[in-house]
């Protein structure tokens, strides 16, 4: 950004959720807008505060939320939402008042799950963008839901799990994200959904991925949607995002399995499963024949003596015997790279939009085990529309599993959906690259800020006086 021969950083304020599935990608936001010549402050949540030690570049704010008790989803969001405004707009102002001129902040772009933010920007006369984390097909489904529950179609009747929700193609209402709803919960859904006087949307997504959604979205929205996705392959590929430590032990032993040969196995950093289903996945994977390496998180199974259980104690008797170096179990992997390594022959996965992502650029077909939120819109879209997955039964069981594995790994509709899997990581790569519809986009929102940031001036005036 030149002006009058002199460089000008402005400062684009992140306003972050605190958790591993949106953090990544607001750094992600970060690192391409800061390449882009912004200066980047990321506003968190104190509770599970992103890494800065490993951004030295941005700023880091930590939001101070007053809250002792993070597991209630419901509360802890809307209490959040009202504990965090003031420290943020203490943090714009003082910023504002102090900084040079030239690095004011020209705009702050929050996750939907803190709207908050966007009540501050508009007190600040700053201008503000929704993110949304998450696909634009999530997106409808979500504004869909009041619709859906006037209608008497949700809390959803077990006789209508398999039926196609009316403008929602192809969703069944047993894909939908909210089967039961309460008036806290519609509450939060509205607050979400809501792009108030926020001039633009951004969706981590691309044309060809949800073309005819994303113009479904255009129709319900009165701003720009900016459809800037994968982002994890627009950031640099040496940006490190992970909240938990990676073990990249699991490489060096995938250099050593034959190509497309291993299952990667991973629900995620927030899913939880009860010791039956880990009992299950071990032997559905020990009977299946083929190589896999399997995530256990720690505390990630339910009502286990202590959330710090290790993988060892969990595990049934006999598995380890039963598949001793055929098998590789870690706490945390670093995911991209298993994805894009060549021994890794499919996933299976919990559905959450960024393995989703990751899953579909490296041509990695997948065995989606749908958990909650968006993960059920996902598969539906792995499974059928883009066709490069299949679903698993509510109920787990390890025949199921076994036999799940080998369709994707070894049978001649697994290699199929490689196949489309492999294509579609190529439009991916067409639509990131120069030119592409995700960069073009990329290069718009550029401008829309650019453009909204002479606005400042007038910001500066009335935090001046
Ligand atoms: N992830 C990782 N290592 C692991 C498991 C997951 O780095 O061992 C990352 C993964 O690459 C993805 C994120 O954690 O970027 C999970 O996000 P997603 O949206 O898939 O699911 P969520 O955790 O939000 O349910």
């Amino acid at each position: 950004m030149e002006q009058n021969g002199t460089q000008i950083r402005q400062r684009v304020v992140l306003v972050v959720a605190p958790f591993q599935g949106h953090i990544t990608p607001i750094l992600q936001i970060g690192s391409i807008l800061h390449a882009k010549g912004f200066s980047i402050t990321i506003a968190h949540a104190e509770f599970n505060p992103p890494h800065s030690s490993n951004h030295p570049e941005f700023v880091f704010v930590p939001l101070s939320t007053n809250l002792s008790d993070y597991d209630i989803p419901s509360t802890f969001l809307s209490t959040m939402n009202v504990n965090c405004k003031e420290p943020l707009k203490t943090y714009v102002v003082q910023t504002l008042e102090k900084q040079e001129p030239r690095d004011r902040v020209c705009c702050i772009i929050y996750d939907s799950m803190m709207y908050f933010a966007e009540a501050v920007a508009a007190d600040l006369k700053i201008p503000s963008i929704l993110y949304h984390n998450s696909s634009a097909s999530y997106v409808l489904a979500r504004h869909a839901t009041p619709r859906l529950h006037k209608q008497g179609y949700i809390p959803v009747q077990e006789s209508m799990s398999n039926e196609l929700v009316p403008e929602l193609h192809p969703l069944r209402f047993k894909d939908l994200p909210f089967r039961q709803i309460s008036e806290t919960l519609l509450k939060l859904i509205a607050n979400g959904n809501n792009v108030r006087s926020s001039a633009a949307v951004i969706c981590n997504t691309n044309d060809f991925l949800e073309h005819s959604q994303l113009s479904q979205l255009q129709e319900e929205c009165q701003v720009p949607i900016f459809s800037i996705g994968p982002l994890h392959k627009m950031a640099p590929a040496s940006l490190t995002t992970s909240l938990l430590k990676e073990d990249t032990s699991c490489l060096a032993w995938l250099d050593n399995q034959a190509p497309k040969s291993v299952i990667y196995v991973s629900l995620g950093s927030v899913a939880t499963v009860d010791k039956k289903e880990i009992t299950e996945t071990a032997w559905g994977l020990a009977n299946s024949g083929q190589p896999f390496l399997w995530i256990l998180r720690p505390g990630m199974v339910l009502n286990s003596e202590d959330a710090s259980d290790k993988w060892l104690d969990l595990l049934p008797e006999g598995f380890e015997e039963r598949v001793r170096e055929r098998g590789l179990i870690v706490e945390w992997a670093p995911q991209k790279e298993v994805l894009s390594h060549s021994a890794v022959g499919g996933f299976f996965s919990h559905a959450g939009w960024n393995s989703a992502l990751e899953s579909l650029s490296e041509g990695v077909p997948m065995i989606c085990r749908p958990c909650f939120a968006d993960h059920h819109v996902n598969a539906r879209h792995i499974t059928h529309v883009w066709k490069v997955g299949l679903e698993m039964d509510l109920v787990l069981e390890r025949e199921g599993i076994e036999r799940a594995i080998r369709r994707v790994m070894l049978e001649k509709e697994g290699e199929e959906m490689r196949q489309r899997a492999i294509d579609m990581k190529q439009k991916i790569i067409t639509c990131v690259q120069k030119g592409g519809s995700a960069d073009n986009s990329l290069n718009d929102l550029v401008e829309l800020i650019s453009s909204k940031s002479n606005a400042k001036n007038d910001t500066a005036t009335l935090i001046e006086s």
